[in-house]
């Protein structure tokens, strides 16, 4: 199941995509409850899936990020495929470097909702506080049943489904701030979407995962290289913190970010960025300089 979240004359729906015909089915749901985004499937408590009313053609509706205000920050993974940790640690901009390229657990931060833009959304480059912003494509996991100390073997009986996250990075603030909640948490720096896909719908152990910029192939490589999985994330946050439906994980960008090359090719206001995730779909973000 495809599911998106959109606005047609001006109200917010959740709908189911039918990709083969072009269009979405918004589900049959109470205008208050689809103000939530995806949220309003996810928090059904058995409910079940509810009915869809008259598909309308998807170039009709705007997309928005399929939750548009998480109820809590994003918790993201850093450092998680092998050669991305060794090209962040290279860069001089890794804080953490000196405990190794390769993290012996699982480095986590968050961003604040506040930051999360849909699909097609202008991310907002802001020159007089960064002027190296940089991409990275990301799986984000959606969590669906709530829970604490869940164990490894039960952690995807916990997953309702999965997007796609742009994790937008200011490294000269990242690499400032040794928490990097600044450098990740810009207004506009946590593209979403372009609609969650249920659990069902993506093979981890196939799914290619693309970056470009401009059409310029950037990250190319598999969920399945992941350093830490889902499980050992899941396991690993849910320790002591109770994890709550949907609650968004993102779970960290392979190599070939605009830091990894010399000199680095940060981002600048007309770019496009394109992440793609076999199995999910297409995100893609046009980048403009913040109006002042
Ligand atoms: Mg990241």
């Amino acid at each position: 199941m495809r599911v998106a979240t959109f606005t047609i004359a001006g109200e917010r729906r959740v709908g189911l995509v039918d990709l083969d015909r072009g269009t979405v089915a918004p589900f049959d749901l109470p205008v208050e409850r689809a103000e939530s985004g995806v949220l309003a499937l996810i928090e059904r408590n058995g409910a079940g899936v509810p009915a869809t009313l008259s598909p309308l053609p998807l170039d009709r509706v705007v997309l928005e990020a399929p939750v548009p205000q998480p109820r809590r920050n994003i918790f993201c993974v850093g450092k998680n495929y092998h050669e991305h940790a060794h090209e962040f640690a290279k860069s001089g901009f890794d804080s953490s470097a000196a405990a190794g390229a390769v993290p012996k657990n699982p480095i986590i931060f968050s961003k604040v909702p506040e930051s999360v833009v849909a699909c097609g959304s202008a991310v907002q480059i802001d020159s007089r506080v960064s002027e190296a912003i940089d991409y990275e494509a990301e799986l984000a996991v959606i969590i669906g049943k709530g829970g604490r100390s869940i164990a490894r073997e039960d952690a995807f009986d916990h997953v309702w489904g999965y997007t796609i996250v742009n994790d937008v990075t200011a490294r000269d603030l990242q690499g400032k701030y040794s928490q990097w909640l600044i450098g990740k948490s810009q207004d506009t720096f946590c593209p979403m979407g372009p609609w969650a896909v249920t659990k069902d719908e993506i093979d981890l152990d196939t799914a290619g995962i693309r970056c470009f910029v401009n059409g310029d192939l950037r990250q190319d490589s598999r969920i399945a290289m992941l350093i830490f999985d889902i499980p050992t994330i899941i396991a690993t946050l849910s320790e002591g913190i109770t994890l709550k439906p949907g609650d968004i994980i993102a779970t960290g960008t392979p190599a070939g970010v605009g830091i990894g090359f010399t000199p680095p090719k940060y981002l600048k206001a007309g770019d496009v960025v394109r992440v793609e995730i076999d199995g999910i779909g297409t995100l893609e973000n046009p980048f403009v300089e913040r109006p002042r």
